[in-house]
């Protein structure tokens, strides 16, 4: 079950007394939220607004809808990193999903006995980790735990953000992650290399995502060597405030016009399928938002993330485009 921590919630409310506040975070804990927004109103008699659009990461917060709403406070929920704020009208709170490895974390270390794996989890688990680590330990596994960088803490890792596992991936056999999230497992997997598995406390189980990571790598090298072919290419740059980069798709831009490509500038909030359908002229898309948007989803087109669309230049010079997606950020 997911635990909001409502506490620094109210003291912070308590303390600065806003007139009215915001709250988001992943679709997952929506539930979740509301009910701390509908406390929120009781305790303090102030408006508590739920911005219930998806929201994927500190790179997604939707600060902009808070400003619209006028609400002094924005707190966003359930992405947990190394800071707890974001200027003053940005709070970080944690939430934290109270799940016990024990079961799970027993039957992994009898499997991994005698090995070296390399611990890793999402916001919602890192409370878990020192404890999982030891029942591993116990059990006879060697365990790592990768240090924390940019955003990171120690052992975390985001969609696109590796740095724990690219720190530790020569020293071990085998990433695993902790919790239920294949999309997190996989990125590791990309990025490292490694045979990866996700430790899943409910289902109790022990899945290995490594070919599934595989099948993802071949249809995104398949989309850069179509894209090469293209002669007129759409950049798309996100309008999510942590996913902005204007200044990476004119760089994409200058690239492609020196190799005799056309381009045309596009910019969307949801990078979708049918929105690019709309758009007339374009054999292939670059988009410099979130690279999962391009790795994880179907498009009639190519449609390439940051790292795919840097093997394609690479491609169209004639040099070698290996390692795609084995960088410790895919932005
Ligand atoms: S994977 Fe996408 S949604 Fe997740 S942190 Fe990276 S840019 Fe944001």
């Amino acid at each position: 079950m997911i635990v909001i921590d409502e506490k620094r919630i109210f003291e912070e409310i308590e303390s600065r007394k806003p007139v009215s506040v915001a709250l988001n975070g992943p679709d997952g804990i929506l539930p979740k939220i509301q009910e701390t927004a509908s406390r929120i109103m009781e305790m303090f008699g102030i408006p508590a607004y739920v911005l219930a659009d998806s929201c994927f990461g500190t790179c997604d917060m939707n600060t902009n809808g808070a400003k619209v709403l006028g609400a002094e406070i924005l707190f966003h929920i359930g992405h947990t990193i190394n800071s707890t704020s974001f200027g003053n009208g940005v709070v970080l709170v944690d939430a934290f999903d109270n799940i016990s490895f024990e079961s799970v974390a027993e039957k992994c270390s009898r499997e991994f006995s005698g090995r070296t794996v390399s611990l890793v989890t999402d916001s919602q688990h890192l409370h878990e980790v020192d404890r999982v680590r030891s029942v591993l330990e116990n059990g006879g596994v060697r365990v790592v735990v990768g240090r924390g960088k940019g955003q990171l803490n120690d052992g975390q890792v985001f969609g696109c953000e590796f740095y724990p596992v690219m720190e530790t991936r020569d020293r071990v056999d085998a990433n695993i992650f902790m919790g239920q999230s294949n999309f997190h497992a996989a990125g590791v997997a990309l990025s490292t290399n490694r045979p990866t598995f996700v430790l899943d406390p409910y289902f109790n189980e022990i899945r290995d995502v490594t070919e599934f990571a595989q099948t993802l790598q071949k249809k995104s090298i398949l989309a850069v060597y179509k894209a090469a072919e293209a002669e007129c290419f759409g950049i798309v740059v996100g309008l999510k405030e942590g996913q902005f980069s204007k200044m990476a798709a004119l760089k994409f831009k200058r690239e492609l016009e020196g190799l005799g490509k056309k381009v045309q500038l596009f910019a969307l909030t949801d990078i979708t399928d049918d929105k690019l359908r709309n758009l007339k002229d374009v054999d292939a898309f670059i988009q410099v938002a979130c690279p999962r948007i391009s790795t994880d989803n179907q498009f009639h087109k190519p449609v390439l993330s940051t790292p795919q669309a840097n093997a394609l230049v690479r491609i169209l010079r004639k040099e070698n485009p290996e390692g795609i997606f084995q960088i410790q950020h895919w932005l």
